[in-house]
């Protein structure tokens, strides 16, 4: 078998053994400890100390934690961005609640800020006010996220501010996941920054961040026997995947510039290919991380379309991904109601993620630009 070709596998920087050996040595082999704090201090300092943050087993925890804190309960109703990966969605439905997708605009391909006051108006004039609104940074590229949060501000919704892809990406210089009321991390194995497994809630007091603490750690009252008052979860980060995650620190920006040059890397490619274009930012007051360059294609112009390419890539072991399926195109959410102009579903039939990883080698690039080549003379 040849060498095969990943989209984004875990990049290790070379510090994070010794973290977690420490944990080791010192036996905090528990969801607390020296690493867990580290980290979190690491990333509050990343966040230029305006923030509170508390590191959790996943992203997915932390928006469902985001939710509980915005008083999301049976019945309620949040908009969230349709055109995302499922886990962003699907706490909204461990509590009960049922989400309104929102369609994309062009530019960003996250939230339109339109679409969104419209559903908005739309829900009120029905009888419900949405609770809480999810807004991705989808691939990395900041939502027009001032816009956004002016119409969460304006209803007074809540704003979960999901950048799970985003960390290293800026909307105006100030970084995603620092504009909502909450903000969420992923470090799954395949993001900007791993910990094998693992997640962050991005806080704006260390009241919300206490009481997130509160739920995550089973919701212990104050008394010597384990009494509850309130549904508490398991959802604290290990402090031996938190010293993976202090490792991982001392190379994020690092990391971020590699996936940056590879969006660089991916247009000049794709410059001389008419009917092919590469995502990038709109103008110069986004700067995505570009966790994936992905890229769309006008059947009409080219000699493969995406799904074609995607093959060829594949007979040829180098791994591509179509973009994310639009969620109220999903079976299990089909009954969701949705606002939308057909944005999402165009991009997803037309896109391709293409291999992005910050480790990606030379002799790769040197492959994918042959084959890309001899795919579109
Ligand atoms: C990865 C991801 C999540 C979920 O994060 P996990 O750590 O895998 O639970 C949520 N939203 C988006 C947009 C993601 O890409």
């Amino acid at each position: 078998m040849s060498h095969r070709i990943l989209l984004s596998p875990p990049h290790m920087g070379g510090s994070e053994k010794k973290y977690v050996e420490d944990a080791f040595n010192s036996n905090w082999i528990v969801p607390m400890g020296p690493n867990i704090n580290g980290f979190e201090n690491d990333l509050e300092i990343y966040f230029k100390n305006e923030k509170k943050i508390l590191c959790v087993s996943s992203g997915t925890s932390s928006i469902h934690l985001a939710l509980n804190l915005s008083d999301v309960k049976n019945g309620d109703e949040v908009l969230c961005q349709s055109f995302t990966f499922a886990a962003s969605a699907n706490p909204i439905t461990y509590l009960g609640a049922k989400p309104v997708f929102i369609d994309s605009e062009k530019d960003t391909w996250n939230m339109c800020p339109k679409t969104l006051e419209k559903a908005i108006n739309d829900r009120i004039d029905f009888g419900v006010k949405p609770k809480a609104i999810i807004v991705v940074h989808l691939y990395g590229m900041p939502a027009k996220i001032d816009k956004i949060s002016s119409i969460a501000k304006k209803y007074k919704i809540n704003l979960i501010e999901d950048s799970a892809e985003a960390l290293g990406s800026s909307f105006k210089q100030r970084k995603c996941g620092s504009f909502g009321d909450y903000g969420v991390l992923s470090f799954n194995g395949n993001k900007i920054i791993t910990t094998s497994g693992g997640g962050a809630l991005i806080c704006n007091s260390i009241e919300q961040k206490n009481k997130a603490l509160f739920l995550a750690t089973q919701a212990k009252d104050n008394a010597p026997h384990y009494q509850h008052s309130v549904i508490g979860y398991n959802y604290r980060m290990s402090n031996v995947s938190a010293g993976i995650g202090r490792g991982q620190m001392e190379v994020l920006d690092k990391h971020v510039q590699l996936r940056r040059n590879n969006n660089e890397f991916y247009k000049n490619l794709f410059r001389k290919i008419e009917g092919i274009s590469v995502f990038e930012e709109y103008n110069k007051d986004f700067f995505s991380n570009h966790w994936l360059t992905c890229i769309t294609i006008d059947k009409n112009k080219c000699l493969l379309d995406n799904n074609q390419l995607r093959i060829l890539l594949e007979k040829n072991n180098i791994e591509s991904r179509p973009l994310w399926k639009p969620l109220h195109l999903q079976p299990v959410f089909k009954n969701c109601t949705f606002y939308g102009t057909g944005v999402s579903e165009y991009l997803f039939n037309n896109g391709l993620c293409l291999p992005s990883g910050s480790s990606l080698k030379k002799f790769e690039k040197e492959k994918i630009s042959k084959i890309i080549n001899n795919a579109f003379k």
